[in-house]
């Protein structure tokens, strides 16, 4: 099996900062998933990874999310995250590791982001489970574990470092497989609809829109393309009605899907998240408007 967008940089590699596993060595590690109310589904528009560090309104809308989960009656067990950044072909991958790494894909950077740590831990009897219990929708078969690999890439870190900066909820990072096609992944979705009974915060992090190739630097959050507009405000509405299932057909929207997602990777986490949820819970969207003109922080929350 091939694995895409593998960057992982040496700095990554380095060894844990004597803190980290103090803390790690600290950290319960779960053993299995208990009945719990249901939690809530996200989807996040991550866009740039600056926004991990740069105080913005994205990010503060993230630490505000964040607290709100963590002020609930139930946090969560654990976190299941959806990055636009793991993909794989040929089947999908959870993460099985212990002290799953932070992983830098990125480039160009300065040397602050590069520093970011997210020591959460995982939980690898957790995702041996979740590893049988989830099937590939059209094959029925298992679901792979990683035990070396991956780790937390950017698309997790990112916006889980914000949102719960103590990093003492374990997550774990679900790949897609980027050879099936979208409704596949809508129906995978569907099948973590029911770990929300079970302690599990659902996370897609992507982009409703993201056309890397088209950004302007320096626009304001509502400043962007027409098409940019015009297919973020169509899945907004979709999602407003509660019509989940018709998000795997985004490419029935022709011209204005092709420019929104010249590839689609960023888009995919939203099927995740939509199908985590049900058509009628109410969605409430925050973060709407543009980095760059072509990338869509639209997120929603369900639940
Ligand atoms: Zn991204």
């Amino acid at each position: 099996m091939r694995r895409m967008n593998r960057r992982t940089s040496l700095a990554a590699m380095a060894a844990l900062p004597a803190a980290l596993s103090t803390s790690l060595a600290g950290a319960a590690v779960i053993q299995a998933l208990k009945p719990s109310a249901t939690m809530p589904v996200l989807f996040l528009g991550h866009g740039s990874p600056m926004n991990a560090i740069e105080d913005n309104p994205w990010r503060r809308a993230w630490q505000t999310i964040g607290t709100e989960i963590l002020a609930r009656a139930e946090p969560p067990q654990l976190i299941l995250c959806i990055s636009a950044h793991w993909l794989t072909r040929g089947q999908w991958q959870i993460t099985g590791m212990a002290r799953p790494k932070t992983i830098h894909d990125f480039g160009g950077f300065p040397q602050a982001l590069f520093d970011q740590q997210y020591p959460a831990p995982g939980a690898p009897a957790v995702a041996q489970k979740l590893a049988q219990e989830l099937k590939s929708p059209a094959s029925g078969a298992a679901i792979g574990v990683d035990n070396s690999e991956w780790g937390f890439d950017h698309g997790t870190w990112s916006v889980l470092k914000p949102m719960f900066p103590k990093a003492e909820i374990p997550v774990l990072q679900l790949s897609m497989d980027y050879s099936r096609a979208p409704a596949e992944h809508y129906l995978l979705g569907q099948q973590l609809h029911r770990l929300r009974q079970r302690g599990v915060l659902i996370v897609g992090s992507g982009n409703i829109v993201h056309n890397l190739r088209a950004t302007r630097q320096g626009s304001a959050a509502n400043e962007a393309y027409d098409w940019a507009k015009e297919f973020d405000s169509a899945v907004q509405e979709q999602i407003k009605k509660g019509q989940l299932d018709a998000l795997a057909n985004f490419q029935s929207l022709g011209a204005v899907a092709q420019q929104a997602h010249p590839t689609y990777d960023h888009y995919l986490p939203l099927l995740y998240a939509a199908g985590a949820a049900r058509s009628n819970e109410m969605p409430r969207f925050f973060n709407a408007g543009f980095q760059s003109a072509s990338i869509s922080m639209r997120s929603v929350l369900w639940g």
